[in-house]
């Protein structure tokens, strides 16, 4: 057998238990064919050197948004800005003609909210849309509410009204989506990140176009991808009865769909809003309010998706971060599972922000796997302290408590919402101190290996791709990632260099 690549010279952390470290990596059709002995003595086509570069798995973001990353490089960035006048400013270069689209608007930050009427005077004719970052809201000026006479509002929007206005201006075309994947992927492949699994496309607030999946098989992106599918293209379908199968997907899927590079996963929903827009349902008012946020949708229509879609065979992918959106989760899918016990059924719960101390044990016996963002607290772990008072900001994007009750956790970014560099939210996850110096939950600390596992193991097990991904084994693909220093070692974890990615053992330039 001859190799098609040898790397010598690793300091590699596998993530397998077995054999933990390994020093050379035999890798052969795209698959890590040996470590060490096991390929000591084969020749290979071609051999390169590290220099004693530490190598991981290659990171697997479990929840991120491409094409919505993706598309920043043709908006108006409003990022940092705090006032109507700056805002104006930088809108009135905008360029083309038609919609104008905006993005990394902050409400929190600004010196008062902005108005429809406060951009009235540079967009003239043309719709905006203001995007804020929390995702869960927008900023659109007076031609876009005069197509929306059912709502009334100064120009701010949440939730389903921020949906109408978002309406006006999708779908975007399948040329754009592909040119936004390529430049995410671009984005991601600098940090290290392998596989991404992409969360909810098809319809709903995150969505690009109806026919996103298509985009995605034209792309062919130089990373693994993985598809969540919103639960709002659930359709009726005529099944035979005996199925029990009410309702499926119309995708526009067509043949060739599906290989190592590009799968479909889980089915996305959405059970509640964001932190950053005080949409997240509570059970408690957010400190010094009578808000306790919103669940996205009437609890029936959430019910009959979370059981119809896991009677159908899905796992689901339920978005919930307030502690009362995880409630109605874990009471929804242990009624899924009373009617049809599904055995290793890998329900999802998507950043699962709020965990009161109560709701541990149920997540544990449901097996449902949280998947969290942990750069939400570096980046907004100030904020949400405050919002959430002193007794619950330790209950936060947990770590050590979930990895204590014997859940597995998955990494993730939710990019473009929060940073997403997977060394950013190691570092977090393992001193849980936010940009502001602030210790966020320090109780929750977990160790550098548990983080690794977390964006690599623990990921790959959300995407249902521990047989193949998320550590250095044989046989499993040669997904790598190569960095300047080791984490386990390092002061400054974020700021280790991502020296090289290699995805199906091609190695990837930094570019
Ligand atoms: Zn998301």
């Amino acid at each position: 057998m001859k190799l098609d690549l040898k790397l010598t010279g690793c300091r590699a952390i596998t993530m397998d238990p077995a054999r933990p470290a390994a020093h050379t990596i035999g890798i052969w059709q795209g698959r890590i064919a040996g470590l060490d002995e096991q390929v000591a003595d084969l020749p290979a086509t071609e051999t390169v050197d590290l220099g004693n570069a530490v190598v991981l798995p290659g990171f697997i973001d479990a929840h991120t948004h491409l094409a919505w990353n993706g598309r920043s490089r043709r908006t108006v960035d409003v990022t940092g800005l705090t006032t109507a006048a700056q805002v104006r400013e930088r809108l009135s270069g905008a360029p083309g003609e038609g919609w104008i689209e905006a993005s990394g608007y902050d409400r929190r930050i600004m010196d008062r909210p902005l108005t429809a009427a406060d951009l009235d005077p540079v967009t003239g004719d043309r719709p905006l849309y203001l995007a804020d970052i929390s995702g869960h809201a927008c900023v659109v000026n007076s031609a876009v509410l005069n197509q929306l006479p059912e709502i009334t509002s100064d120009g701010w929007l949440t939730e389903n009204e921020q949906l109408a206005a978002r309406s006006l201006r999708l779908p975007y075309s399948i040329e754009e989506i592909t040119a936004d994947l390529h430049e995410s992927a671009r984005r991601v492949l600098a940090e290290g990140v392998t596989m991404c699994a992409e969360a909810g496309i098809g319809a709903g607030l995150i969505a690009s176009s109806p026919l996103e999946a298509a985009a995605y098989q034209r792309a062919q992106l130089p990373i693994r991808v993985q598809l969540m599918v919103s639960a709002y293209v659930l359709g009726e379908v005529a099944a035979d009865p005996a199925d029990g199968i009410a309702r499926a997907i119309d995708l526009g899927l067509h043949t060739g769909f599906g290989d190592d590079m590009l799968s479909l996963g889980a089915m996305k929903l959405w059970t509640d809003g964001g932190m950053i827009a005080r949409t997240a349902a509570l059970s408690e008012p957010y400190a010094g309010t009578g808000n306790i946020g919103q669940l996205a949708e009437s609890e029936e229509f959430m019910r009959a998706a979370i059981i119809d879609g896991h009677h159908a065979g899905w796992q689901l992918a339920i978005h919930a971060i307030g502690d009362r959106a995880i409630d109605f989760a874990l009471d929804a899918v242990t009624e899924a599972q009373r009617q049809r016990p599904r055995a290793d059924a890998r329900h999802r719960i998507e950043h699962c922000g709020l965990v009161r101390p109560d709701q541990l044990g149920r997540i544990a016996a449901l097996g449902l796997i949280p998947v969290v963002q942990p750069t939400f607290l570096f980046s907004y772990g100030d904020d949400y302290s405050v919002i959430m008072g002193e007794e619950r900001a330790p209950w936060m994007y947990r770590g050590r408590s979930f990895l204590d009750h014997g859940i597995t956790v998955a990494g993730s970014s939710d990019r473009p919402v929060a940073d997403g560099a997977p060394l950013r939210a190691i570092e977090f996850m393992v001193r849980r101190r936010s940009s502001g110096g602030r210790a966020v939950g320090p109780d929750e600390a977990i160790t550098v290996e548990e983080a690794i596992r977390a964006y690599t193991l623990g990921s790959a097990y959300a995407c249902r791709k521990e047989d193949v991904l998320g550590s250095i084994t044989p046989s499993k693909l040669a997904d790598l990632v190569v960095l300047g220093d080791d984490p386990r070692t390092s002061d400054a974890i974020a700021d280790i260099p991502v020296l090289a990615t290699m995805v199906g053992g091609t190695l990837l330039p930094q570019r």
